[in-house]
């Protein structure tokens, strides 16, 4: 099954896509692993990425798409994969669209107030980009990364000034995607209405999927029972 999680900043859907990922078999996507991947590993499209970002640039959708493209296209997503942190506007999921069928978008639904405490006490690993939580995921060393014995800091995107103007940005660029993806019938929604502990989220998606992929199945097997009847 081919899905994307959709939440604001801070929803957690990075973690749930990384909980989730080994439980259905499928690999996680996350933009911003891609681009770390390709500039590191010397591609050529990481090469195309890292012009636009030292000439301090956006990087252009249509290299992303590309990236992403390749991606997909190799062996182990073939049964399917996590996409998060893309699409994050309405003509990227346009442009996806062009590229694979999505079957599901998880849309992980967290009150601003919880995310705004959450995000203020996230750390993130400088090389490796792994997040860690001050109240919940803390790393085994202080200040260094469990996984890659990296510098562990804060972003300077997560200071509590800067979060209310990303979750605006969120509102107005990304949510328009919540419709896109309800218009084309894939859209489930995932509420946490409390703080909850990521394992507690990602089980309520992995329910979710599970249902939502069960509900798929019969469908098919509804459109083959009347064909049967003809
Ligand atoms: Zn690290």
């Amino acid at each position: 099954m081919k899905k994307i999680f959709l939440g604001a900043p801070g929803s957690g859907k990075g973690t749930c896509a990384s909980k989730v990922s080994p439980r259905r078999n499928i690999p996680h996507i996350s933009t911003g692993d891609l681009f770390r991947d390709n500039i590191k590993n010397g591609t050529e499209i990481g090469d195309t990425a890292k012009g636009y970002m030292e000439r301090g640039e956006l990087v252009p959708d249509e290299v992303v798409v590309e990236m992403l493209k390749e991606r997909i296209e190799e062996e182990d997503c073939q049964a399917g994969f996590i996409l998060d942190g893309f699409p994050r506007t309405i003509p990227q999921a346009e442009m996806l669209a062009k590229i694979t069928d999505i079957d599901a978008a998880i849309n992980i639904d967290v009150p601003n107030e919880v995310i705004i405490q959450r995000l203020s006490s996230r750390i993130t690993c400088k090389d490796c980009g792994e997040i860690f939580n001050l109240r919940d995921m803390r790393p085994k060393e202080e200040g260094i990364c469990d996984k890659c014995q990296g510098e562990i800091i804060r972003r300077p995107d997560d200071e509590p000034e800067v979060i209310q103007n990303r979750l605006k940005t969120y509102e107005e660029k990304t949510a328009p995607l919540i419709k896109f993806y309800e218009d084309r019938g894939i859209l489930k929604h995932v509420s946490c209405d409390q703080e909850q502990p990521p394992e507690e989220m990602a089980q309520a998606v992995l329910a979710t999927i599970e249902e939502f992929s069960k509900s798929l199945q019969e469908e098919v097997s509804g459109v083959l029972g009347l064909s049967d009847n003809e």
